[in-house]
């Protein structure tokens, strides 16, 4: 055969070949406005066709109703406990990479590899920057202090954020103390638990409260946002610590389920998500902390300045959830 028929043969072979378009299925908890621009640049560069379904509530139960058949790859959801509640409902698998054991520190990450944290983000005290001076406030244990009796809001103590924050007083302190913390908290509230942490914000804007509990990146969206840029405006950034350690961290992640029909290319997305390009679009879209390091923050989560994240391991303030819970009803914190 000459180069010339060997060429044309393989050719011929090639365009015979079905072209399967590789595909990802995400069942997204975030919202899709926020996952669409880290999409667009995966598709681009990688030419794998991505579906998102949103799944506002019950991922869990949804992935364990659909079994084998969900069409799902891979889960994107917040916070450690919704992380956690997938894992032990039995739906996902441990993903072993180099690439995501490298780009994300093992704080971030479940030791036995099942879920990834792709960005992190801080549960701070915003403050109102009229009624408030700079550095009145450094650590979560004031907040119970009768100095700021009527002057604090927050959201439901059922929220996952602020069960979250509550599993750590535990893992810090033990429950005794963390009831006695949340009890002194729920006495300086200057109003019933209500709304979003954005509604927080608002209400220091209008006067109802000095200081309210609340995560990072809404202060960067609400700057974007025409109308509540004044209440964003209205407040500074404060991060608190437990005394002799640091500042209250969460995560978004991202896991892959059991039954996933596209391993390879979901596995392919997993990893893209933890590299610079990815981490860097989190960094400016939503205003989160990227998890890996070396990657820049966005200026103005930059603006907000340096702190000293918590060390303590996110799977054990997610041991802690069902105390948390059972402290806020028992104090009846919303009440
Ligand atoms: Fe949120």
């Amino acid at each position: 055969m000459t180069i010339r028929t060997t060429l044309a043969t393989l050719l011929l072979c090639t365009a015979a070949l079905p072209v399967l378009a590789e595909e990802v299925n995400i069942y997204s908890h975030r919202q899709p406005e926020l996952i669409q621009p880290l999409v667009d640049a995966f598709t681009a560069e990688t030419g794998i066709t991505v579906n998102i379904a949103f799944v506002d509530k019950g991922m869990a139960e949804r992935l364990v109703a659909e079994g084998s058949r969900s069409p799902a790859d891979l889960v994107l959801t917040v916070d450690i406990a919704r992380l956690t509640q997938i894992v032990e409902a039995g739906v996902i698998q441990p993903v072993e990479s180099a690439v995501l054991t490298e780009n994300i520190p093992a704080t971030l990450r479940d030791p036995d590899n099942n879920w990834f944290g792709l960005t992190s983000r801080a549960r701070i005290v915003y403050a109102s920057k009229e009624r408030v001076a700079d550095g009145e406030i450094t650590t979560y244990e004031d907040l119970a202090s009768d100095k700021w009796k009527g002057r604090i809001c927050t959201r439901s103590g059922t929220n996952d954020y602020n069960i979250a924050l509550l599993s750590a007083v535990i893992a810090h302190k033990g429950e005794e103390a963390a009831k006695t913390w949340a009890e002194g908290l729920k006495a300086n509230l200057a109003r019933k638990p209500a709304g979003g942490d954005r509604d927080q914000v608002k209400a220091i804007w209008a006067g109802e409260c000095d200081i309210a509990i609340g995560n990072t990146y809404y202060i960067g969206q609400m700057l974007s946002d025409p109308e509540q840029k004044e209440w964003a405006d209205s407040v500074r950034i404060a991060f608190p610590i437990f005394e002799g350690a640091g500042t209250h961290l969460n995560v978004s992640g991202v896991a892959m389920t059991k039954s996933a029909p596209n391993k390879d290319a979901a596995l392919k997305m997993m990893e893209w998500l933890s590299q610079d390009e990815a981490q860097k679009i989190y960094a400016e879209t939503n205003h989160e902390y990227p998890v890996k390091p070396g990657v820049a923050r966005s200026a103005l989560v930059a603006s907000w300045g340096d702190f000293t994240p918590d060390s303590i391991n996110l799977e054990d303030v997610a041991s802690h959830r069902a105390a948390a819970l059972k402290i806020i009803e028992e104090i009846n914190f919303d009440g």
